[in-house]
């Protein structure tokens, strides 16, 4: 992944003297410094932005560079905010504006009219503040003291956030074949998907695949083998099988690697000239950070890859996921997640198990595949739709559990859930929506940045919480669906 940093871009004026203005630049670099040692991603200080001209160079520049994922702002002394307008109508990045303040206390005697005038960040960043509502700018607000801890974790979330965006940008998918026939929720509008999320999306063939797969050698075969006995449990003798999901692996990893794609879909409908589903195979490029689409789903296939990019170690706990069937128990209602084969390693329990099973669906040979639990802890599920006219996010609070049973006969890895603000009203809730069988679950990217990510980008976001009622979010979708043909 891409060295990513956020430009940190101070707002001042010339109106104090050249005294504050290297105070204000001095202390806005010992933040930068201190804070960039707490974040995930580092602070540049930037400039104490005095002029116009200052601020449409700063971000003329952040537009242009590729490394720089944002910029957060702050005004150490007030920063009058008309000579901000060319600049942020310009800016093309993800922005921040941070309410703080260089010192937490008011202290009693060195209070002075010399004082308030190098600390009046109270003052400065509601005259930013309201520029950036004026301009109608996407951005985030976060005040407190920034050496507090919780100040700071918010500021990550929200940079991690902003790289979600930087890799959506960037996003190119593969399509190994069209999508299920037939199926709706995983179809949609490529050219706004382009437009609204950088997203390049593109069909390759799967005879194409296949060619590369016949050049893979033995020698290439033997060293992923190893990779997967130091990763995996061998539950099967069928060495064979395995080897044949290692060679479907390498050729798609040469194909992704050499167009720069870090997401691929695939379907059971055209498997032309392949003997197996790849199943081990998607499952183990995707603990690599790649991004998998069942059913020709390249949707939840890139919001996979961004959603593990923007998790920790830029391949967090997020996996593909399906929602398979419930567990309608009064007082002990679950719902059942897996796929065919193809879920995510990253959000195993345990050490996987490779095992070797018949497949009834696309007609072929017997699939490896990872079996495993998923583990339990808070997560959200995800599902992007189409929804004609524009994109809608949806998100939903859900309980991950040990699951309740051992369902032994059951061969595919499997993550049981709860979801909000129950099983029943949250299905009420997402279907009211809209949301497709295929998510997204993330482990370690939260809702809140999924919000952030969807405003940065500039699509509907639903968010289904513990307080989510039909009635309110029946409300809440009619007058969105008015207000996104309004804008
Ligand atoms: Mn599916």
């Amino acid at each position: 992944m891409k060295q990513y940093q956020f430009w940190f871009v101070v707002g001042s004026q010339f109106l104090y003297g050249p005294e504050v203005l290297e105070t204000v630049a001095a202390r806005a670099a010992e933040m930068a410094e201190k804070l960039s040692a707490v974040l995930p991603y580092p602070l540049v200080y930037k400039v104490t932005a005095k002029t116009n001209q200052e601020i449409a160079d700063v971000v003329k520049e952040a537009n242009y560079d590729d490394f720089c994922a944002g910029i957060i702002t702050w005004c150490h002394t007030f920063s009058p905010s008309k000579m901000w307008i060319n600049g942020l109508a310009s800016l093309q990045k993800p922005w921040c504006h941070f309410a703080t303040q260089y010192n937490r206390e008011i202290p009693n005697e060195e209070i002075n009219m010399d004082f308030m005038n190098l600390n009046q960040a109270a003052h400065g960043d509601r005259e930013h503040g309201f520029i950036g509502a004026r301009l109608r700018k996407a951005r985030k607000v976060v005040a407190g003291y920034w050496q507090d801890e919780d100040v700071q974790r918010r500021i990550g979330d929200w940079m991690k956030a902003a790289v979600g965006v930087a890799v959506s940008k960037n996003m190119k998918v593969m399509r190994f074949g069209d999508n299920m026939r037939e199926v709706a929720v995983t179809e949609g509008d490529k050219v706004e998907v382009q437009t609204k999320l950088g997203w390049q999306v593109n069909t390759w063939a799967v005879g194409d695949l296949v060619k590369v797969m016949d050049a893979v050698t033995e020698a290439e075969i033997d060293g992923l083998l190893d990779t997967y006995k130091a990763s995996y449990d061998f539950a099967t003798d069928d060495l064979e099988t395995v080897r044949y999901q290692a060679r479907e692996e390498i050729a798609m990893k040469k194909m992704l690697d050499a167009e720069g794609c870090m997401a691929f879909s695939n379907t059971f409908q055209d498997l032309w000239g392949m003997k197996q589903l790849p199943g081990l195979a998607s499952q183990h490029l995707m603990a690599q950070g790649y991004g998998y689409g069942g059913e020709g789903d390249w949707k939840v296939s890139a919001m996979t890859a961004i959603m593990k990019a923007m998790g920790e170690n830029g391949n967090g706990a997020s996996a593909f996921m399906e929602d398979y069937t419930y567990h309608l128990v009064k007082g002990q209602e679950y719902s059942l997640g897996a796929h065919m084969l193809e879920v995510c390693p990253s959000v195993a329990a345990d050490r996987p198990r490779i095992e070797v099973h018949p497949l009834g669906i696309g007609g072929r040979e017997d699939p490896a595949r990872l079996v495993f639990e998923g583990k339990p802890g808070d997560a959200i599920v995800v599902s992007l739709i189409d929804i004609g006219g524009r994109l809608r996010l949806i998100c939903q609070d859900i309980h991950c559990v040990k699951p309740i049973l051992p369902m032994p006969n059951l061969p595919v890895a499997r993550v049981m859930w709860q979801a909000e603000p129950s099983l029943t009203t949250g299905v009420e809730c997402w279907i009211t929506a809209g949301g497709a069988h295929h998510t997204v679950l993330s482990y370690d990217v939260t809702a809140k940045q999924m919000k952030d990510w969807a405003n940065m980008l500039d699509i509907e976001f639903v968010h289904i919480t513990k307080d989510t009622t039909v009635e309110t979010l029946e409300h809440d979708l009619f007058l969105s669906d008015l207000a996104w043909k309004l804008k």
